[in-house]
């Protein structure tokens, strides 16, 4: 179907918001318009399930339950409220954009999509999530779940894949966008997670099953057309869990490829460390668009001459498993801690 065919859809945006008002689900965000409240949680719902994040969420508000207080809180500190969650560069954008806020808007969250889209690490998506549910902006927040849902309903082939598909999309929504966008934007993002998932939707359930051509002509699993997979590249990567009597050393990451200022275990060793290696593990770990494979060796320094003179050459800090949980580790580190941990109950 040709874009100029639909030329008045705004009752399936309308249907869709009754459907809404019944089913929406009883979240902690849905009873705020606070800004820097949705802002947050729409920050930390990008790459986590709702039930996933749902308390580091609220843990989070609790700490940190404004923009001034997570303005002046220490980074480290907003790390470690974001453990769990992953992604760790989102934690330090939202701690930016929130001196940003202090320093360039007065304190008071911006109040529209362009000002909104200029904080540190905010998308159009987000821009538009917050603009719309907390300012009435007519602005859909489109993602993957829009990609989809509109792909279907208009049986359109459009490849989402191609670098126009946002603004095409986007331009698809506004054809069906009622008076409540905020709402709808919301709307969206339920049906797409609960209703028209990517593998096996409930079309049975679904408030717009009479709208939807591809339902309608029994074409779902041809929509959406997707031509280009991103491509995922390996990486290898080493350290050395150095340790001695219950102290093991870390440093904070410097690199801004991964794992922006998480703490890791240091990722060589002096010759002199060679000999005390006892052990090595293999582990995987999925990123976006990354395959790595790490190696941890396990090093049991028994002499305190070896012990002190590594660190004596380098700026490792020294800690022992209670004290690590002040700090985030990446996933694959903070799982290896714990199971030594639990394997020899020393550290
Ligand atoms: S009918 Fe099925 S495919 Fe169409 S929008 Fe609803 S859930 Fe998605």
């Amino acid at each position: 179907m040709e874009k100029s065919d639909k030329s008045d859809f705004k009752y399936i945006g309308n249907k869709l918001l009754s459907w809404y008002e019944k089913n929406a689900r009883d979240l902690p965000f849905r009873q705020t318009k606070d800004p820097y409240k949705i802002w947050i949680c729409e920050i930390v719902f990008q790459q986590t399930r709702i039930n996933q994040g749902l308390n580091h969420y609220n843990n989070f508000i609790e700490r940190f339950p404004d923009v001034k207080t997570l303005s002046e809180a220490d980074e480290n500190d907003v790390l470690l409220y974001w453990k769990g969650l992953g992604y760790y560069s989102r934690a330090i954008n939202v701690h930016k954009a929130a001196q940003q806020i202090i320093n360039d808007y007065h304190g008071i969250f911006p109040n529209k999509y362009e000002e909104i889209l200029k904080l540190k690490g905010v998308g159009k998506y987000t821009a538009a999530a917050v603009s719309s549910i907390c300012f009435n902006e007519r602005i859909p927040a489109v993602d993957g779940n829009f990609y989809r849902v509109l792909s279907r309903i208009f049986a359109d082939g459009f490849d989402i894949s191609n670098s126009k598909a946002f603004n095409y999309f986007s331009e698809l929504a506004h054809l069906i966008l009622p008076e409540n966008v905020g709402d709808f934007n919301q709307a969206m993002m339920d049906l797409g997670s609960e209703i028209c998932k990517p593998k096996n939707p409930l079309c049975g359930e679904c408030p717009l099953n009479q709208d939807c051509i591809a339902f309608l002509t029994n074409t779902i699993s041809q929509f959406p057309i997707k031509t280009k997979k991103a491509k995922s590249v390996g990486l290898e990567l080493k350290y050395y869990f150095v340790h001695r009597n219950g102290e093991f050393l870390i440093q904070q990451r410097k690199d801004d490829f991964i794992w922006k200022k998480l703490y890791e275990f240091p990722p060589k060793i002096s010759e002199e460390l060679i000999p005390f290696i006892k052990s090595v593990k293999t582990v995987n770990h999925k990123l976006t668009h990354k395959n790595l494979s790490i190696e941890i060796y396990n090093v049991e320094v028994d002499s305190e001459d070896a012990w002190k003179h590594f660190i004596a050459e380098n700026n490792f800090i020294i800690s022992d498993y209670e004290s690590s949980h002040q700090k985030s580790f990446p996933k694959p580190l903070e799982n290896y801690l714990g199971n030594y941990h639990m394997a020899y109950r020393i550290l």
